[in-house]
């Protein structure tokens, strides 16, 4: 049993390569974004989760994500959590993306993964790409409606007005507005890239993949560098 993170800045192309590397090599793709978003959708009005007695207001984290900001990492961890220790009791491989994204998070997460999992067997996957590539892209970017699968722009997704997919309405998100591209890309710089420090600290393994490439040739580089 094995675990991957990938982590890499908004617009690095992380579901796209997780969705390739799953089918790949066998792993269940855990999408932290899908499970909260799943969450904020099921919630009813005043809906709260309660952790260690404090109180968090679902809308609140609804709109927290419009804004480009991330989830309160609490909230997340929790989410998060409940859910590894299922699928690690079920014997599944994982693969993560988009947990952890904050230092809180890592902390609570990596030792429960390391008492779940190998320590040698989780690696970490780190795909890089320029600010001005981060913010090019997820401006032009739009999502599907339905399966919330992203499209970046390309001479292919230039002419898409439904989701190659399952062939429901392409929107621009709320989050991909350019102030909150913005705000999301500070969040990456200050609140996820310490984690990387975090993960060395903890004897993990970190691997690093130009981002900047086509789609292909960056999964060919995920799978030489996982092994
Ligand atoms: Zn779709």
């Amino acid at each position: 049993m094995k675990v991957i993170i990938l982590i890499g800045p908004p617009g690095s192309g992380k579901g796209t390569q997780a969705e390739l590397l799953a089918e790949k090599l066998g792993l269940f793709y855990f999408e932290t974004s899908k499970i909260g978003e799943a969450k904020l959708k099921q919630a009813k009005k005043g809906d709260c989760v309660v952790i260690d007695g404090q109180k968090y207001s679902l809308a609140q984290e609804k709109k927290l994500s419009e804004k480009g900001i991330l989830w309160t990492p609490a909230v997340v961890a929790f989410w998060v959590k409940q859910e590894i220790e299922k699928l690690a009791n079920q014997g599944k491989s994982l693969l993560l993306v988009g947990s952890p994204r904050t230092l809180y998070e890592g902390k609570e997460l990596i030792p429960l993964l390391k008492k779940l999992y190998d320590p040698k067997n989780i690696q970490i996957i780190l795909i890089k790409l320029s600010k001005e590539q981060t913010i090019w892209r997820n401006t032009r970017r739009r999502t599907c409606s339905e399966c919330r699968r992203p499209i970046f722009p390309s001479e292919e997704t230039k002419k898409l007005t439904q989701c190659p997919k399952c062939g429901a309405k392409l929107v621009v998100r709320e989050d991909d507005k350019k102030e909150n591209i913005k705000v999301r890309l500070k969040e990456y710089e200050e609140r996820t890239k310490p984690l990387i420090e975090y993960f060395k600290e903890e004897g993990l393994k970190i691997k690093e993949v130009e981002g900047e490439q086509s789609i292909e040739d960056v999964h060919k580089d995920i799978l030489e560098v996982v092994g």
